[in-house]
């Protein structure tokens, strides 16, 4: 079910335009409009669930899928050898802005320590 208000179902719409990479019956994966590495790419089903658990608890399957069309983007995208990583974030403190989960596929350099250090 589509949110009218959401702007990733606009996209899966075809309201709004993107770079589209790859689509399955279930996914649509993206070029990311502020990309943060050669290779940014946003993988969403086009159902719409605000996040993570949201889809694991409606269709733990299509998280399968999420993951499946993020190895294929990886790879057509050529980052396969040299590494990627995936990563959803969840919520205000992870800086969640589109409340349509998507996992972003970032690739193409050495990307870096996961995270800064945390000091306490
Ligand atoms: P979040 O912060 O929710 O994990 O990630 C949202 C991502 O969506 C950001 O990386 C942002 O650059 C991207 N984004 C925001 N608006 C658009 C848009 O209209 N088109 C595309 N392709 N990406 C967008
Ligand atoms: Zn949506």
């Amino acid at each position: 079910m589509a949110a009218d208000d959401c702007l990733f179902c606009r996209i899966v719409s075809g309201q709004i335009p993107a770079t589209v990479v790859h689509e399955t019956e279930r996914t649509l994966a993206f070029r990311d409009i502020a990309p943060k590495a050669p290779v940014h790419v946003l993988v969403i089903p086009k159902q719409h669930e605000p996040t993570l658990a949201a889809l694991a608890a409606a269709d733990s399957a299509l998280v399968g899928e999420l993951a499946s069309t993020a190895a294929v983007v990886a790879a057509a995208e050529g980052v396969d050898t040299d590494g990627y990583r995936v990563l959803f974030n969840t919520g205000p403190d992870a800086g969640q802005d589109v409340f349509h989960v998507h996992a972003h596929v970032l690739g193409g350099r050495p990307l870096g320590p996961m995270l800064s250090a945390f000091t306490g």
